[in-house]
């Protein structure tokens, strides 16, 4: 089988599988006070070491949650408490997850002006962001790599021009399909807040974390039993917070290796579809390599992705999160409504090889002979 659907979810890497094993053992609370629950907490400990070295941050400022969907929330609902008494306006961007952009959809119902900056035809632009804030923004927060094409959006020049004009804003980053896969840490993104999912880098779902700039002071989402130092309440899942530390641990070890590897395979592909004729590449050339885009003839995206799982290959049409539902995004990023509909994302993982992207390569050609006109 061929796997290409690492945007949505990835395999859980040995490391990962092998901490989780031990630690399934190690059941003690980490709250308990005797020698159990000291391991447990321990377990915690290591992992929080090795997600906050991987962001060069300390590791007192790594706060664990379920995953990045309850990280988004807890960042924006927390920036709009802890300001939004006297800051009424957030600013996104019009192509976030929806897991930032429903929260800001219900702050806009309670009274927030949320403003969405959209990309210009060639891409987000430095100054529509900075000319959208003033200072009654209480949060600006922007995606680093767009989970649908791929895009990158200029999350440091946006955050650190920012930061010198309004400093009082907080600052957000939904890192998730740019962490580990970028090599970029906290100071370069210049954010106060940001969001990570271990089911993307080769973990468990169900794990994720917030990172919370030192003195930030925001409030808690999830009250409780005071675990996280009192920031997120309710027992952590030992095994799959060791699964995430393990999984970032032996991704930041390969980062630059794995990011050659995956450079190599998109660019082989990204030719090659180029070259073929009724195949439209959406991703921009400057976008990340572990996220293709393409649009294959007027084949709809759901044929297509059921045609080529017949040939255990596994792709996205679009993306994973909206469940064959049109995307907005891909409309925001000034694809037209036919290619949009034929729309499938390739996504990379370090462990796909060329021959895999032939066999693609293969597929889609006979998709191209055989489907075309199926609607
Ligand atoms: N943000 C982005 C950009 C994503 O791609 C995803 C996962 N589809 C999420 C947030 C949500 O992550 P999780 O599945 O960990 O809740």
């Amino acid at each position: 089988m061929v796997y290409f659907d690492n945007a949505a979810t990835t395999k859980p890497c040995k490391e990962a599988i092998s901490v989780l094993n031990d630690s399934l053992l190690k059941f003690g609370n980490p709250s308990s006070l005797h020698g159990l629950g000291l391991e447990a907490s321990q377990i915690i400990s290591l992992a929080r070491k090795q997600i906050a070295s991987s962001l060069d941050v300390d590791d007192s400022e790594i706060y664990f949650t379920s995953g990045a969907t309850e990280a988004n929330n807890t960042a924006i609902f927390g920036a709009a408490s802890k300001l939004g008494k006297r800051m009424k306006k957030i600013v996104i961007s019009s192509v976030e997850h929806p897991s930032v952009s429903e929260p800001c959809r219900i702050l806009e119902s309670k009274g927030f002006d949320v403003v969405k900056i959209s990309p210009q035809s060639d891409g987000f632009h430095v100054e529509d962001f900075v000319n959208a804030v003033d200072e009654n923004t209480c949060l600006v927060s922007c995606m680093l790599c767009n989970n649908e094409i791929g895009a990158m959006l200029p999350v440091s020049e946006v955050f650190k021009t920012l930061k010198k004009k309004y400093p009082q804003t907080i600052l957000h980053c939904d890192f998730v399909q740019g962490f580990l896969k970028l090599s970029l840490k906290q100071k370069e993104l210049h954010a106060d807040m940001i969001s990570l999912s271990g089911h993307k880098i080769h973990a468990l779902k169900g794990v994720g974390a917030l990172y919370i700039k030192k003195n930030l002071h925001i409030p808690p989402f999830i009250y409780g039993g005071g675990q996280e130092r009192g920031f997120r309440s309710g027992t952590e899942s030992v095994p799959l917070i060791s699964s995430f530390g393990a999984a970032a641990d032996a991704m930041y070890k390969n980062l630059d290796a794995n990011f050659h590897h995956v450079q190599m395979l998109s660019e082989h592909l990204r030719c090659e579809v180029k070259s073929l004729d009724g195949i439209a590449l959406n991703s921009p050339s400057d976008g990340s390599p572990y996220i293709n885009s393409i649009s294959v003839g007027n084949i709809r995206s759901e044929v297509l992705l059921h045609f080529l799982e017949g040939r255990e290959i596994y792709v996205s049409s679009g993306s994973a999160c909206s469940k064959g539902k049109k995307s907005k995004v891909l409309t925001e990023f000034h694809i037209p409504d036919s290619v949009a509909d034929s729309t499938i994302r390739i996504s990379f993982c370090p462990e796909n090889t060329i021959e895999e992207v032939d066999l693609l390569l293969e597929a889609l050609k006979d998709a191209k002979n055989n489907l075309v006109g199926i609607k």
